[in-house]
């Protein structure tokens, strides 16, 4: 896309943008080369926290709001709505900052404050609802979320669980670029599972591209219902699924297609914290719950692999939103996970 006027300069090839929007995607593979040590295959990350919004989301709130702008849905002055605490909404509050929408973005009452402020900073409005909800309850977060889209005029109700531009979007950016990224050698496509939007989306695309020869694996907390645990609660934030006891039904998200995903890997939370640890120290990167879900499921899957195979897993978001949980020692410690431990707290006096 090209800025206006006579004097704009050509975007993207410049790494010259006309608006935030526009430097979404087109995110680095890094290899791995340490935690893979003695492994033959080949470990990419995709660092998605390299977005403008700091996650693979901005993909998808892009693409749903492209969508709703060309349907009519959402017409100039209008209030985008989202019920989610997470990347979605901030996403979601950036696009709609630059192009002149309302956000109002509903969240469950345990959402931490610097999730609130972030969207808030953002520009979004924040509605707290009571959490733990069933989801046929009036107060669940997206009951709420609907109905404030339905009663304000202008109103419209991303809804990324249901909404198939989620998918569309990894089809369209994030799986083109892994193909060309690796030149068409990927072998192995690794993704945790929250909507399912990345792995569908990609995992399609891939399959599509390859003629087959590209196999999918989610990877999921280890008590997520995706990969066949019971619900029960887990610590990795925004990937997973659980159905309520009382009222859920077995339906996966609209955005989840199961039958694109060959293998979904299950990992626990301490074999997550463990390399998210390693990637940290080992690595430089700086990433997230669900990367390291994505990556521990990638190295069980590595080490099986021969030196022609190439895995790719997408790195969702950055450690800098976790900061006080996966690395912190207060909270790794009341869970019971090792420590992360501070290298040198020792301040240098500079008198
Ligand atoms: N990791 C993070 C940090 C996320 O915000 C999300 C989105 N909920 C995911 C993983 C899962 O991605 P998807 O919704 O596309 O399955």
């Amino acid at each position: 896309m090209t800025t206006s006027g006579n004097s704009a300069i050509e975007a993207r090839t410049l790494g010259v943008y006309g608006s935030i929007t526009d430097a979404i995607g087109n995110t680095p593979l890094v290899k791995l080369n340490s935690v893979t040590n003695g492994l033959a295959a080949t470990v990419y990350v995709k660092l998605e926290y390299l977005n403008p919004g700091g996650s693979v989301k901005d993909r998808v709130a892009l693409s749903m709001i492209q969508d709703a702008e060309a349907s009519g849905d959402l017409r100039p002055g209008g209030t985008v709505v989202e019920g989610t605490s997470g990347n979605t909404g901030v996403g979601l509050a950036m696009i709609a900052a630059a192009r002149g929408y309302r956000t109002i973005v509903v969240v469950p009452d345990k959402t931490s404050h610097e999730k609130i402020a972030l969207l808030q900073a953002h520009g979004a409005e924040v509605r707290v609802t009571p959490g733990g909800r069933p989801s046929h309850h009036p107060e669940f977060v997206r009951n709420v979320a609907a109905g404030l889209a339905k009663e304000i005029s202008g109103g419209w109700l991303a809804g990324q669980y249901d909404n198939p531009a989620n998918p569309a979007a990894h089809r369209a950016t994030t799986g083109p670029e892994i193909w060309d990224q690796t030149g068409g050698r990927i072998s192995h496509f690794v993704a945790g599972i929250g909507t399912g939007g990345t792995v569908t989306g990609t995992g399609e695309y891939l399959k599509d591209v390859s003629g087959g020869a590209v196999t999918v694996i989610g990877a999921d907390p280890e008590n997520s219902v995706y990969g066949g645990g019971d619900g029960r609660a887990w610590n990795m934030e925004a990937v997973g699924h659980f159905l309520h006891p009382h009222t859920e039904t077995d339906e996966w998200p609209n955005s989840y297609r199961p039958d694109v995903v060959d293998l979904v890997e299950r990992v626990t939370d301490l074999d997550a914290i463990t390399v998210l640890h390693r990637l940290a120290r080992e690595e430089g990167l700086l990433m997230g719950g669900s990367s390291g879900i994505a990556v521990a499921a990638a190295l069980r899957i590595a080490r099986t692999l021969g030196s022609d195979e190439v895995v790719v897993v997408i790195a969702p978001d950055s450690g800098r939103s976790y900061l006080s949980k996966y690395y912190n020692d207060d909270w790794l410690g009341r869970l019971g996970f090792p420590l992360y431990g501070k290298v040198s707290d020792d301040r240098v006096s500079d008198t």
